[in-house]
């Protein structure tokens, strides 16, 4: 590999605009590595013309003395549930596998506005349904440090493709933990940013009260970065708000005084011991370093899951009703009629997790059950959002496991779906808070497989979290490592 790859975003950034190295030998760099790296499977498109056009274009600017934008022709990568003008956009699904959109997601027109070069778009589970990676019609990704793992999910490909250093960031999604879980699974950092910071116009919606896009990085500082480009007012998105801070990437990494919360919830006795064994020792350097920690309680903890799982198939069926194999996308014209092209169209162009929470999601909203589950759901979501603001009333960050083990073997929990529910008991709370929380390494385990430490905020408080995580990064001596 080349060791330009290895840099970190802020760190390329800083090269390019001083002319060390051009932008288009970088976006070169990384081309080459995403060849090298094929069998991961971290990419369904690879855009490598227009991606060397941005990068030429920034070292335009340069050598002219103008300003080649935060992103400065750096290559990064995109999820494919965010919309690209001109270049597909699949949603790793066969429903969508020859869709090109006529439009940019605003994030995306954000990227190439701060200069970035997007050099393809990643795998992920089909329509981010999933935690490995493992549903995608193009094939499952293939964890980098252990190819016999997956990558996590549902932004396997997008976190993968960070940790091997195929491109220095990447955008992900995350409805239930899809940044953060892979992020953890990877090695790498991924937030998932408070809900309505981040502009979702053009993501392809899983469940829209969740949904938020977020970066995955090598470092804190470059989610910073990125963060900065990606949070803004987008009037074409009636949930987003005006940015609170001016910037996100000058955060100082500051740990002492800082209050972290721990749930005794989060600490059961069956939890992988790891895991337990690395949470304990990063919670006892943050002490070590001037944190107050404080013990504290979320009694819904087990409540989440359940809660998430009938909310967010209630809110995917019915966004995952314009499929209908007649607006676009797959079509099967094969039967009689406008039923049987319905029909035929969503049985044979979703998969089948994307069919078991469309069955799920309509069960919950039907009107002989609405009241017990969907409405029930909704009722507890109020409960668990009350009781995350509560914890964090005192406290700074709450901090727990990203996950509840390292990355799983691939292929063993396709045949038990549940089981990989569980892996999101961590990650589902924070989406249906609304809350903004990181995910960064905090060592391995016995295997050698990374294991992540998430930290939740208050709302639109990401800066305290990158100086907590910052500080913790210091300590640790950072995970630029490979
Ligand atoms: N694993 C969770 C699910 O399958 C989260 C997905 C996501 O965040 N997109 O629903």
């Amino acid at each position: 590999m080349n060791n330009l790859l290895q840099m970190p975003l802020t760190e390329a950034v800083k090269a390019v605009k001083s002319k060390k190295v051009s932008a288009v030998e970088l976006t070169r760099a990384s081309l080459g590595r995403i060849a090298e790296c094929k069998e991961l499977n971290n990419f369904i498109t690879v855009c490598a013309e227009s991606a060397l056009a941005a990068a030429a274009e920034a070292d335009k600017k340069i050598a002219l003395g103008g300003d080649p934008g935060p992103l400065a022709g750096v290559p990064v990568a995109v999820k494919d549930n965010i919309s690209t003008k001109g270049i597909r956009t699949t949603c790793a699904s066969k429903f969508l596998q020859n869709y090109v959109p006529p439009f940019d997601a605003s994030v995306v027109t954000a990227l190439r506005n701060a200069g970035a070069s997007i050099v393809g778009k990643t795998n992920m589970d089909e329509f981010a349904m999933g935690s490995g990676s493992e549903n995608s019609y193009f094939g499952a990704v293939k964890n980098f440090r252990e190819r016999s793992r997956v990558a996590g999910g549902s932004s396997g490909g997008s976190a993968n493709a960070v940790a091997a250093c195929e491109v220095f960031a990447a955008l992900g999604s995350d409805t239930g933990g899809s940044i953060r879980q892979p992020a953890a699974y990877c090695g790498v950092a991924g937030l998932k940013p408070t809900y309505s910071l981040v502009s979702r116009y053009g993501l392809i919606a899983f469940a829209s009260s969740l949904d938020q896009i977020g970066p995955l990085g090598r470092t804190v500082r470059d989610c910073a970065l990125m963060l900065d480009v990606l949070a803004f007012a987008d009037p074409r998105d009636s949930t987003s708000v005006p940015r609170p801070q001016k910037t996100y990437s000058d955060f100082v990494p500051r740990v002492k005084g800082k209050r972290i919360g721990i749930a005794k919830e989060f600490f059961p006795d069956t939890l992988n011991a790891d895991v337990r064994k690395r949470l304990n020792a990063a919670v006892a350097a943050l002490e070590g370093a001037g944190a107050v920690v404080k013990e504290t309680s979320i009694k819904s903890f087990n409540a989440a899951l359940a809660t998430y799982y009938v909310l967010s198939s209630a809110e995917a069926a019915s966004n995952l009703a314009r499929f209908d194999g007649i607006k676009y996308g797959y079509s099967d014209r094969s039967g009689d009629g406008l039923t049987d092209i319905y029909f035929k169209s969503r049985t044979g162009g979703f998969g089948d997790e994307v069919k078991r929470r469309i069955m799920t999601g309509n069960y919950v909203l039907s009107s002989g059950y609405y009241d017990a589950y969907y409405l029930k759901a909704s009722k507890v979501r109020t409960l668990i959002k009350r009781e995350y603001e509560d914890a964090l009333r005192d406290c700074d960050a709450l901090i727990c496991p990203t996950a509840p083990s390292s990355a799983f073997k691939a292929g063993k929990k396709t045949s038990d779906h549940t089981q990989v529910y569980l892996e999101d008991v961590y990650t589902v709370p924070v989406n249906i808070a609304g809350l903004p929380a990181l995910s960064v390494p905090c060592g391995t385990d016995g295997g050698g497989m990374p294991i992540g430490m998430q930290l939740i905020g208050k709302a639109f408080d990401e800066k305290n979290l990158f100086e907590l995580a910052g500080a913790f990064e210091e300590i640790t001596g950072g995970n630029a490592d490979v």
